[in-house]
C-alpha cells in the first residue's frame, strides 16, 4: 500500500484540533499524495482547496540548522506554524519555543514542554499574559522599554529578562524594527532602570526582520549585542544569553542561501562571543523550519478573458486566497509560480494571467496581474509549494471562507516523533 492511516493523534490542548497523520510507506511521498487527492477530488464536484504537510521536512531542517550553526539552539517561533503535529515533532526533536502570547504559551505548556524551553519573545505584553507566564514558570521574556520593566517588576519580579535591540532590517521582507528594539544609546538607561527596579536582565536579543536578505545584518547585530552585553555586566546584570532571533530563509532558491547567512553568524559569534565565553546562544527560527513543510492545492472556480490590444489576458478565480493561506504573498517580492496540474499534447502557449482569491475583495489576488500560465479551465488544479510558514496562522474567515483542510504525513521512520513527550 502507498500509505497507512494511523489512529488520529490528539496533540493539541483538550478540545482542540485532532490531527490525522498519514504514515508514508517507503516510495510514497507528500507530493504523490497531493496528486492522489487531486485525482480523487476530480472524480467528484467537491473540489475544495487542501493542504498537505510533510512532517519529515522538520527533521531535515533541524539537522541542517544544527549542522550549519552548532553553537545555536533553535527555539521555534510558534507564530509561524502552530499545527499541533508540527509542534509535537519539533518538541520531540528537542527545539525550544518562542511564544508571543498567552495563547501560544498555553498551547506549548499543554504539550508537556518544560517552561525552561520557552522564551516569551514579545517585548510588549499584556499584564494578564505576564501574570500567566509568572504563574506557569515561564521566566525568559523580552523587553525594550521602561514601561515593560515596570510591569515585569510588579507582576513577574523573578523573570529573566532579555533586552531586544533595534536592528537595521529595512531590506527584510517583514521588517520589524519600526515596532520593536531599543536603540544602542538607550540600552544603558534601560539596564540601569532594571537594576534600580530589582529586575534581572540575563541577555540580549534582536530580530533582523523576517525574510532577511542581508546576512551582514546579523554580523552588525551580534557586534552591537556584545557592546550592550558588556554594559549589562558593568551594571551588574548576570548576562549569559544571546538570542539571535529569526530571519533565516525558508523557501527553496531564496537568496541569500541559509549556509551563507550561517557563515556570517558563526564568524561574528566566534569574534564577539567565542566558545568558552559561557554565553548560551539561541535563535527563534520560524520560516526556516516551517516553509517547506506544506503544499497547497487549489482549484479554478471561475474564469474571464480580457481581450486587449496586446492580445489575450486571462483572469482566474481560485478557491484559496490572501485571507486564507496566501496572506504572506502581500509582502513577498518574488512572484510564486504555481505548478499547473494538466497535461498538454504539446508545449502550451503561455498567457499573462491573474489569479484572484475567492472573496469579493479586489485586494484578494495571488501575485501580480501578469503571471505567465498556460490556458486553464474551471475545475483545473494549481499547486503551490513552500506554504508552511505564516499561512494558516494568518488566515481569517473573511467572506465566510475557511482555511483549506490539512492532511499531515510523516515518513514511517519518523513516526515516533509524534509520540507524547517522555
Ligand atoms: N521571533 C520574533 C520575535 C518574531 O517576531 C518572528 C517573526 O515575526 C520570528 C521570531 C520568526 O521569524 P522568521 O520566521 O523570519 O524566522
Amino acid at each position: 500500500p502507498e500509505s497507512c492511516i494511523q489512529t488520529p493523534k490528539k496533540v493539541g490542548s483538550p478540545g482542540e484540533l485532532e490531527e490525522q497523520v498519514i504514515c508514508l510507506e517507503p516510495g510514497a511521498s507528500a507530493w504523490k499524495l497531493v496528486h492522489k487527492k487531486i485525482q480523487q477530488l476530480s472524480d467528484s464536484d467537491e473540489r475544495d482547496a487542501f493542504m498537505v504537510a510533510d512532517l519529515g521536512v522538520l527533521a531535515e531542517q533541524h539537522r541542517l540548522f544544527l549542522k550549519a550553526m552548532p553553537r545555536v539552539a533553535p527555539f521555534f517561533a510558534v507564530k509561524c506554524n502552530n499545527s499541533p503535529s508540527v509542534l509535537k515533532v519539533l518538541s520531540n526533536l528537542g527545539t525550544g519555543f518562542d511564544c508571543a502570547s498567552r495563547g501560544e504559551l498555553e498551547q506549548i505548556l499543554s504539550m508537556g514542554v518544560a517552561p525552561t524551553r520557552i522564551i516569551y519573545a514579545n517585548p510588549c505584553k499584556q499584564i494578564s499574559h505576564i501574570q500567566y507566564a509568572a504563574s506557569h514558570g515561564v521566566q525568559l521574556m523580552t523587553f525594550d522599554s521602561e514601561e515593560e520593566l515596570a510591569k515585569v517588576a510588579k507582576f513577574h519580579p523573578t523573570a529573566r529578562l532579555v533586552l531586544r535591540l533595534w536592528t537595521q532590517d529595512s531590506k527584510s521582507l517583514f521588517p520589524l524594527s519600526a515596532k520593536f528594539g531599543a536603540s544602542l544609546d538607550y540600552c544603558g538607561h534601560l539596564l540601569n532602570t532594571a537594576k534600580d527596579l530589582g529586575v534581572t536582565v540575563v541577555g540580549i536579543c534582536f530580530h533582523v526582520g523576517s525574510g532577511c536578505q542581508t546576512p551582514q545584518s546579523f554580523g552588525q547585530a551580534i557586534a552591537d549585542a556584545r557592546h550592550v552585553f558588556d554594559l549589562g555586566l558593568q551594571i551588574g546584570h548576570p548576562m549569559s544569553l544571546l538570542d539571535i532571533g529569526g530571519g533565516f530563509p525558508g523557501k527553496k532558491n531564496f537568496e541569500p542561501v541559509f549556509e551563507e547567512m550561517a557563515a556570517v553568524i558563526n564568524r561574528a559569534l566566534d569574534q564577539y562571543f567565542p566558545e568558552g565565553s559561557g554565553v548560551e546562544i539561541i535563535a527563534e527560527p520560524g520560516r526556516f523550519y516551517g516553509a517547506k513543510v506544506c503544499t497547497v492545492a487549489l482549484n479554478v472556480i471561475g474564469k474571464k478573458e480580457v481581450v486587449e490590444q496586446g492580445g489575450r489576458r486571462l483572469m482566474y478565480y481560485v478557491n484559496d486566497g490572501i485571507y486564507t493561506s496566501f496572506g504572506l504573498m502581500l509582502r513577498e517580492k518574488e512572484t510564486r509560480i504555481p505548478h499547473v496540474v494538466k497535461s498538454f499534447s504539446c508545449k502550451p502557449l503561455l498567457y499573462p494571467s491573474t489569479l484572484w482569491g475567492p472573496t469579493c475583495d479586489a485586494f484578494d489576488r495571488l501575485g501580480p496581474t501578469d503571471i505567465l500560465l498556460p490556458e486553464l479551465h474551471v475545475g483545473d488544479w494549481l499547486i503551490f509549494e513552500d506554504m508552511g510558514a505564516y499561512t494558516h496562522t494568518l488566515s481569517s474567515n473573511f467572506n465566510g471562507f475557511t482555511q483549506p483542510e490539512m492532511t499531515f504525513t510523516t515518513p514511517s521512520e519518523l513516526q515516533d516523533l509524534l509520540n507524547p513527550l517522555p
